[in-house]
């Protein structure tokens, strides 16, 4: 079992001075890590109550975190006190030398030789950059523990935690970070406009990621979350998912590989209701998509493909007026051929597809007019217009999308 302990070093903790804040930052982080934290210690400035506090530590733990002291005073004391007690030195880290050199040419200040005792590492550990600052911080194992050294300045110290401390843990233990995606689908709403409605939480992405894709009509964001709890990584999905079906859910429809016509069915399973189409623009392909799902006779009782309007009137007894008057392609055509289809096979639902789908105009209107009609049971029959562009492929795939998403909403 790993036992963590944190030693943070500064007699201004132990005056009042200042909070220790820097104890609370990595008890929280090795948290996430599943490191447990047992210890807090804090100890002033000085070599032997620092030696005694390390093998108080030793005797009980196996992870020791100092903070503080790594600096160029000569107060600052954490590295030779832990070189001296795990009998080894201190040694010149040369990329920690040239970086604190190019500091003072950039600076053009005079480098004092105490500085260069902040590029001396304890010889052998791996060594934490300090891109805040000049005191590299360390890190190394010795006998069966684990020692990590890092600055005072809370302004070092956390990045150089969050870049390399965190990692180096993670590689000692092996902990894995667990990658979690998840894909939400929209329809009904186009890329472009999704992208707006979202465009601050999609700039501002980090952990998780949100990636947007277009294809069939459809949009889909796949979010990515990567942390080393799988909790914490779903934990992350999901509050981003709120926050942007606050704004889109109206068109959200599912998650993953899901598609419209399978939460439909699913949704109308789940409610035991029945549902029967009238396809004049789209052919069957409504009923086409419904009855590739297993579980379909349940849920959709039949439809009639009434291309003609001898069909719309003779079978489906859309009232002679209606096809002269209005026509074929209109609202009122739609509405009574979904009430009428849903009173001759008494089902739950009725829904219609009427319109052009090209390549050539019809009585009057142009490529991808459509009129649908969703009739349900002791309810006002509700209607929908579009003006689909595109194929007559695509035009009429399209509308058996427009149909489901109108069934689900
Ligand atoms: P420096 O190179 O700045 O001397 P250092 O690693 O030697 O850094 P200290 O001298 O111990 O660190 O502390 C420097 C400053 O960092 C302190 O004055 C304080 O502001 C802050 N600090 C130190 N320890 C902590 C702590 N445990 N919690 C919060 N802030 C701290
Ligand atoms: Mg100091």
């Amino acid at each position: 079992e790993t036992k963590a302990e944190i030693i943070a070093v500064g007699s201004e903790l132990l005056l009042g001075q200042i909070a220790n804040t820097n104890a609370q930052f990595l008890s929280k982080q090795l948290a996430e890590l599943g490191i447990n934290v047992y210890y807090h210690t804090v100890v002033g400035d000085n070599t032997e109550r620092l030696k005694e506090a390390v093998k108080n530590a030793q005797s009980r733990s196996n992870i020791i975190v100092f903070t503080g002291g790594l600096g160029p005073t000569k107060d600052d004391l954490t590295k030779d006190t832990i070189a001296t007690i795990l009998d080894t030195e201190l040694v010149t880290d040369l990329e920690a030398m040239s970086y604190i050199e190019d500091y003072f040419s950039r600076t053009k200040r005079h480098m004092t030789d105490n500085n260069k005792k902040q590029a001396l590492v304890i010889k052998g550990a791996d060594v934490l950059k300090n891109e805040f600052g000049m005191a590299p911080g360390m890190a190394l194992t010795a006998g069966d523990k684990y020692y990590m050294l890092l600055p005072g300045p809370p302004s070092e110290m956390n990045p150089m935690f969050l870049n390399y401390g965190k990692g180096w843990f993670l590689e000692m233990f092996g902990i894995q970070e667990k990658i979690i995606s998840r894909v939400l689908r929209y329809f009904g709403i186009g890329e472009s406009q999704l992208e707006t409605d979202i465009e601050d939480l999609i700039d501002s992405q980090k952990n998780p990621t949100i990636a947007p894709l277009a294809s069939n009509g459809e949009v889909t964001l796949r979010l990515t979350a990567r942390h080393e709890s799988e909790t914490a990584a779903i934990q992350l999905l999901n509050e981003l998912e709120e926050k942007i079906n606050k704004r889109a859910g109206k068109y959200f429809y599912g998650y993953d590989n899901t598609t419209l016509q399978q939460e439909f069915m699913h949704k109308m399973m789940e409610r035991n209701l029945t549902i029967s189409a009238a396809e004049s623009l789209t052919g069957g392909l409504f009923s086409e998509q419904l009855t590739a799902e297993s579980g379909t006779s349940k849920v959709l009782m039949g439809s009639i493909v009434c291309y003609t309007n001898e069909v719309k009137s003779n079978l489906l007894k859309v009232a002679e007026k209606t096809l002269e008057n209005d026509g074929a392609v209109s609202e009122q055509c739609a509405i009574e051929m979904a009430e009428n289809i849903r009173n001759l096979t008494n089902s739950d639902y009725g829904i219609s597809f009427t319109g052009v789908a090209g390549p050539s105009m019809m009585e009057g209107h142009p490529v991808g007019t459509v009129y649908m009609a969703i009739a349900r049971r002791d309810h006002p029959t509700e209607s929908h217009f579009l003006q689909l562009a595109g194929s007559r492929d695509g035009i009429r795939k399209r509308t058996v999308k427009y149909g489901l998403h109108h069934l689900l909403n």
